[in-house]
């Protein structure tokens, strides 16, 4: 069996940026693995502007961000295997991996990292009723199509879901000559970061249906068509609101969900609501040396908050190599109260002595909003939000004061400021 200081599964955004922050804490023996034939990870397939604002004060696009991070990778001669699917995770380590030079092999790591990202959710999980004609993509499939192949996979389309892939193929597919006749969102609001509704739709005319979803796929060889109907408060269809819209081509973008089942199989604690591990401030999962980054451990919506994250893993991984990382201690699980759909670390070490970045999503779209965090009646911290929306990322910044007052009965809550 080989042996490694660090394993690194996923060689996307998170990946890179975890095997830099380990490298540059002093653990020079990684091996990062990547199933794809380059690294970049789901970047590659993402032509359009808008990553790295933050990281890097410049609007970059997928693959130009993905190559900034591989450059450092190759400057370090840090080691990566591509076409090397993991197979296996075993609590103790041990990674299972196979591809076509070496077979199935295995390494031995002092720590491992997990940075899978996610995948989308198909079609087969909402139960639309109708045949199965050709047209039907999900809207990720679609980007690596016209964005990776120079295909495109239609000429009048429908988008179901309103989430950022889903409005940014809305925007790709016209670009590329295509109609977008609609895109339909089942919530009241768009799934979204705001400055892609703007720039995607609204500077396209491209119509957002909100409460609304496709009951019917129509067409028997090709798609020719698809009913929508409007939903009621439950998401339900309301009968007789039903108007068929021509089309040829049918997209899906209703959610990411995290590639987890090396995690599953392993046994690590999962988080019901993000899919991803339970995680301590470091980012480690509930098995010591395990640790977690990226959209294997929440769907983030901007890049830059991947690498930030992935940084503190690769960091974290190299204190536990380097025996720099006690584990011992009183550890402090935080509660998510009204408002509040998760939060992400959902442990920590409350004598860390370091500032917390506590992200999180909320459960509506709500302007005016505080987000307090409290220990029973006591106010430990409180901030207040013009507007925030499911679709946007949030997150607040814990003193290490306020951190060493934490206990298991502090919980993060959305409270409406009175007008
Ligand atoms: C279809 C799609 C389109 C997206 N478009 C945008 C966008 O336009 N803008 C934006 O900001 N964000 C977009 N995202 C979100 C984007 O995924 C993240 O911003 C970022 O790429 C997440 O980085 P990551 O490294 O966590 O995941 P990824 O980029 O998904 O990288 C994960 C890597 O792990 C590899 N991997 C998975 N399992 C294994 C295994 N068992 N063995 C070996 N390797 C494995 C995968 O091949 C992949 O390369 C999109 C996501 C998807 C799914």
């Amino acid at each position: 069996m080989k042996k490694a200081d660090l394993v690194i599964i996923g060689g996307g955004p998170a990946g890179l940026a975890a095997a830099l922050g380990a490298y540059d804490a002093g653990i020079k023996d990684i091996i990062l693995l990547e199933r794809d034939g380059k690294l970049g990870g789901i970047l590659n397939q993402c032509i359009h502007n808008g990553f790295g604002l933050h990281r890097f004060g410049e609007e970059l696009t997928g693959p130009e961000y993905a190559w900034k991070y591989q450059q450092e990778i190759f400057k370090r001669n840090i080691s990566f295997l591509l076409d090397t699917m993991v197979l296996n995770l075993s609590p103790d380590r041990i990674v299972t991996a196979v591809n076509s030079s070496d077979g199935v092999f295995q390494i031995q790591a002092k720590a491992v990292i997990l940075a899978m990202g996610c995948r989308e959710r198909s079609r087969g999980a909402l139960n639309i009723p109708g045949m199965r004609p050709a047209g039907i993509y999900s809207a990720g499939t679609a980007q690596k199509l016209v964005n990776g192949k120079g295909y495109l996979p239609g000429k009048k389309v429908v988008i179901l879901g309103s989430g950022d892939i889903g409005l940014i193929m809305a925007r790709r597919m016209t670009l590329e000559g295509a109609q977008v006749k609609a895109v339909c969102e089942i919530m009241p609001y768009s799934g979204g970061l705001n400055r892609n509704i703007v720039q995607c739709l609204e500077d396209f005319q491209i119509p957002l249906k909100l409460s609304h979803t496709i009951t019917q796929i129509h067409g028997k060889d090709r798609v020719c068509g698809v009913t929508v109907a409007k939903v009621n408060r439950s998401g339900k269809p309301i009968q007789g609101t039903g108007e068929f819209i021509e089309c040829d081509t049918v997209l899906f973008s209703v959610g990411l969900i995290p590639e987890n089942e090396l995690a599953k199989e392993a046994g690590i604690r999962l988080d019901p609501v993000t899919g991803g591990a339970e995680v301590f401030e470091n980012r480690e999962t509930s098995f010591k040396g395990i640790f977690a980054c990226g959209n294997v451990l929440h769907v983030h919506d901007l890049v830059d908050y991947v690498s930030e994250e992935a940084e503190l893993a690769g960091r974290s991984a190299a204190k536990f190599i380097l025996e720099k990382w006690k584990r011992d201690g009183e550890t402090v699980t935080l509660k998510r109260g009204e408002g509040i759909r998760y939060l992400v670390p959902q442990k920590l070490h409350r004598e860390s002595h370091e500032a917390l970045k506590l992200y999180f999503r909320v459960t509506d779209v709500k302007r005016n909003v505080e987000i307090v965090l409290r220990d029973g009646k006591s106010l430990l911290y409180s901030k207040r939000h013009p507007k925030v929306a499911p679709g946007e990322m949030e997150y607040v910044i814990l003193t290490p004061e306020i951190v060493s007052r934490l206990t298991n009965n502090c919980v993060l809550e959305m409270r409406e400021k009175e007008q």
